[in-house]
């Protein structure tokens, strides 16, 4: 049997020394807000997971509400997630994401990040992809107000 997930997330932008994204701090003037670390990467693979399996969502797992979640590492939550996912018999087969951001370039942090996230998983990085979209310098991603990203997975069992 395949499943197949999706996960989106959106967060705001302040001013910052540095992006987390998909568990790797990449040196910048800008930095996502949230009630955790506001990794938007890991928060849409962490749903997209959950989805496919149909074991719920982040809200509703790690809720902002409880002062645990406050500033929580979000590669904690996205392996929880994938432990439940896991548990009940399934296997990542892979996935594809899309982060939106206007700066900074991604390319050049591509290969960490896709590491990073298939260490976190367990699983080789070779079934994790991450790519970058600008926002065309218009709208909230656009004029750097916020972030986004998106991920499909794809999880089987037998
Ligand atoms: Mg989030």
């Amino acid at each position: 049997m395949i499943r197949v997930g999706l996960g989106h997330d959106t967060h705001r932008l302040g001013p910052g020394t540095a992006l987390v994204l998909g568990g790797v701090a990449i040196p910048h003037d800008r930095m996502a807000l949230g009630h955790s670390d506001a990794d938007v990467l890991l928060h849409a693979i962490t749903d997209a997971l959950l989805g496919a399996a149909a074991l719920g969502d982040i809200g509703e797992l790690f809720p902002d509400t409880d002062p645990a979640n406050k500033g929580r590492d979000s590669a904690e939550m996205l392996a929880a997630a994938a432990g439940r996912v896991t548990a009940a018999g399934w296997r990542i087969v892979n996935l594809d994401c899309v982060i939106f951001l206007q700066r900074p370039k991604i390319l050049p942090h591509r290969a960490t990040i896709r590491e990073r996230v298939a260490a976190i998983l367990g699983i080789g990085h070779d079934r994790v992809w991450v790519k970058a979209k600008t926002g065309e310098k218009v709208g909230p991603i656009g004029e750097e107000l916020a972030i986004g990203a998106e991920c499909v997975v794809l999880i089987e069992r037998d």
